[in-house]
C-alpha cells in the first residue's frame, strides 16, 4: 500500500522520521520518502501488509492509515494512494483536452474497491503549478468520472458537505494522483483538546516539530510566549517527565491554556504562570529548555514593537537558560539581532510554513 502523508513545509524531515519509527513498529517492510517528486508538505509511505491478533487470538489486518491518523503528531492527513500518472504536457494543454486526459485516466481505475455505492462521496482537489485548469475543474471533473464508473454498480450518492468517503485528487505540476483521504475534513492538527481559540495559535503539528528540534530531554521546560498553551499542552500529551512551564502577559490567554490543558487532561502536568517574559529572570534562577512563537506583530501587538520585545525577552532568556531553546518568527532581523547581541549561538536555522507564510526557526543555546 503506498500512503501520500501531507504535514506542513520544512518539517518534512521530520514528518519522516517520526512515520519511520511508527512503522518501525509494525513488523512490516516499509520505505518512506520525503517530498515525493519534490512537492513540499508530502512525505510518501509505502507499506506492507500488517496485521495484530484480537483478544481471541485471531489474526487481523491492521489499517495501517488508521493506525497513523491515530498516532501521529505531526502529519496533517493520511492518503491511500488509488493511483497516480504522469500527464506530460499537460501544463500548456487546454482546459478541455487536460479535463478530458485526468477524465479518461480515473474512469479506468477501480473505485468501487474504495466506495459502496451505498455510501456518499466527495471530491477535495488539489493542484500545484502551471495550469490552465483550476482545481474546482478537477474536483468537478474527477467527481463526474467516479459517479460514472459507480452507476455501472447502482445509483451513486454525492454529499460535497458531509461525504462518507472522501476522494483526494492532487494535480502538481505533471503528476495526478488519487486517494482516499482517511483523515477526514478536519486536518489532524486540529486537535480536539483546542476548546479555546487563541487568535494566533501555533499549528499543533508545528508545536511538535518545535518539540523535535529542542530535543528536551527531561529537564524543566517553558513557553515564556504561551498563549493557548499548544506547546506546553503538547509536550505534556508526549508523556514528558519533566516541569512543564507555561508563561503568559495577558489573563485571557492564559485562562484559554488552561481551558486546553483540562480538556487535554494535562492540566495537573504544567505549571501556569501569568507575567512578563522580559522578566523572565524575576521567576525563575535557571530553566533548561525553551520553546515558543512569541508575537510577531502582525494578529498581536505592533510590528515596530518587536525589535525591543525580543531584545528585552533574549536579554532574561541570556540570564537563565541552561540548554536550549527553540523560536519561531517572521521577524528574522530582529530576531537574529536579539540572539546575537545576547550571546546564542544558533545551532539550526528553518524555514517552516505556516498560516501562508514562511517562517524563521532557530534553535539556540
Ligand atoms: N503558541 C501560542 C498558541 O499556540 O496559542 C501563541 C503565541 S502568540 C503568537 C504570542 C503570545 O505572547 C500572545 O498570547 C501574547 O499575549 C503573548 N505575549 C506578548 N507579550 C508578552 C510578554 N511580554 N510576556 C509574555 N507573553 C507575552
Amino acid at each position: 500500500m503506498r500512503l501520500l502523508l501531507t504535514t506542513p513545509q520544512g518539517i518534512e524531515d521530520l514528518a519522516k522520521a517520526e512515520v519511520e519509527n511508527l512503522l518501525s513498529k509494525l513488523g512490516v517492510p516499509f520505505r518512506v520518502e520525503e517530498k515525493p517528486l519534490g512537492v513540499e508538505g508530502r512525505v510518501l509511505a509505502e507499506v506492507g501488509e500488517a496485521f495484530y491478533r484480537d483478544e481471541k487470538g485471531r489474526e487481523r489486518e491492521l489499517s495501517v492509515a488508521t493506525y497513523l491518523n491515530e498516532r501521529s503528531r505531526l502529519l496533517h492527513r493520511v492518503i491511500v494512494e488509488i493511483a497516480g500518472e504522469r500527464f506530460e504536457g499537460i501544463c500548456e494543454d487546454e482546459p478541455e483536452k487536460a479535463l478530458s486526459r485526468i477524465e479518461g485516466f480515473v474512469a479506468s481505475l477501480p473505485v468501487e474497491r474504495f466506495v459502496k455505492v451505498s455510501e456518499s462521496f466527495a471530491v477535495r482537489p488539489f493542484r500545484k503549478g502551471e495550469h490552465r485548469i483550476t482545481s474546482v475543474d478537477i474536483a468537478k471533473t474527477v467527481g463526474k468520472a467516479i459517479f460514472e464508473r459507480l452507476e455501472r454498480f447502482g445509483k451513486p450518492k454525492v454529499n460535497l458537505d458531509h461525504p462518507s468517503v472522501i476522494f483526494r485528487a492532487e494535480l502538481v505540476g505533471e503528476s495526478f494522483f488519487l486517494g482516499i483521504d482517511t483523515t477526514g475534513d478536519s486536518s489532524l492538527h486540529r486537535r480536539p483538546w483546542r476548546v479555546y481559540d487563541h487568535p494566533a495559535h501555533l499549528k499543533a503539528s508545528i508545536a511538535n516539530a518545535l518539540i523535535e528540534l529542542v530535543k528536551p530531554d527531561g529537564g524543566s521546560f517553558i513557553d515564556p510566549f504561551c498563549g493557548s498553551g499548544t506547546i506546553p499542552i503538547e509536550l505534556a500529551l508526549r508523556g514528558y517527565p519533566g516541569r512543564i512551564i507555561c508563561l503568559e502577559k495577558y489573563r485571557r490567554y492564559l485562562l484559554g491554556a488552561e481551558m486546553n490543558a483540562l480538556a487535554a487532561g494535562v492540566h495537573d502536568r504544567i505549571e501556569f504562570l501569568l507575567g512578563d517574559a522580559t522578566r523572565l529572570g524575576e521567576y525563575f534562577d535557571s530553566v533548561d529548555f525553551a520553546a515558543s512563537n512569541p508575537p510577531y506583530g502582525l494578529k498581536i501587538g505592533r510590528r515596530s514593537m518587536i525589535p525591543e520585545l525580543y531584545m528585552g525577552f533574549f536579554g532574561e532568556l541570556a540570564k537563565v537558560l541552561e540548554k536550549r531553546g527553540v523560536f519561531i518568527t517572521t521577524e528574522k532581523k530582529a530576531m537574529e539581532e536579539a540572539i546575537e547581541e545576547n550571546g546564542f549561538k544558533i545551532l539550526h536555522h528553518r524555514l517552516i510554513g505556516h498560516g501562508g507564510l514562511m517562517v524563521h526557526t532557530y534553535v539556540i543555546e
